[in-house]
């Protein structure tokens, strides 16, 4: 099964295939797999040990970064995922990038951020929206409209722990919805990037 896998030159990490989200515009929703790699849906959870022996086998000469992304959220499993962070840090010089809806207090209340200081070095976390509404339309969260307060809170939180953090939008919003991500993203003093969308599912407005 596919757990590490190259997309653009960049090594990408796929540990689980668990979201509380259904987004509009997940990749998922549109395939197996991205960047003709094999599929991404896993054949089970790979433990720690399988994710450990995985990276292993990559050869690390050809890149610069981890970025834990994959068919699921990574946080989903954040304290394994910390654990393995670890490992890629004694392994390796490689830093460690975490793509994430934001939503790990709500996944997992006691999880403690400052683990994240000295081996996660950006976060990159999918703002979506400008208010709860707009946000639980996009994204379905499982935990309804308090998932874009708790993800707003947890970006800021974070930002002790990890040097680099930034929101993202997909760009297919229209032109006041992105001034109003970029002004709620300024108020908390945390960068916007608006990413390409990459899906062909034609249902999201
Ligand atoms: S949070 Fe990510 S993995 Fe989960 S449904 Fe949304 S886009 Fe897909």
């Amino acid at each position: 099964m596919k757990i590490f896998y190259d997309l653009n030159g960049s090594l990408y990490a796929n540990i689980t295939n668990k979201c509380p989200c259904a987004c509009r515009f997940c990749l998922r929703n549109n395939g197996d797999s991205v960047g003709g790699n094999d599929s991404l849906w896993l054949e089970h959870e790979p433990t720690i040990d399988e994710i450990k022996s995985a990276f292993d086998e990559v050869d690390k000469s050809k890149y610069n970064e981890v970025v834990f992304c994959g068919y699921g959220e990574p946080m989903e499993r954040a304290s394994d995922l910390i654990e393995v962070a670890k490992y890629i840090k004694e392994k390796s010089d490689l830093r460690i990038r975490i793509n994430t809806n934001g939503l790990v207090l709500l996944m997992h209340p006691t999880f403690d951020l400052s683990s994240m200081e000295g081996l996660i070095d950006s976060l990159s976390i999918s703002l979506n929206a400008s208010d709860p509404e707009k946000y639980y339309y996009i994204t379905n969260s499982k935990f309804g409209l308090p998932s874009y307060n708790s993800m707003l809170s947890f970006a800021v939180s974070a930002s002790a722990f990890v040097p680099n953090v930034v929101f993202t939008i997909v760009g297919v919003v229209d032109d006041d919805e992105v001034n109003a991500c970029k002004e709620r993203a300024a108020d908390l003093g945390i960068p916007l990037k608006i990413r390409s969308y990459i899906s062909n599912n034609t249902d999201y407005n």
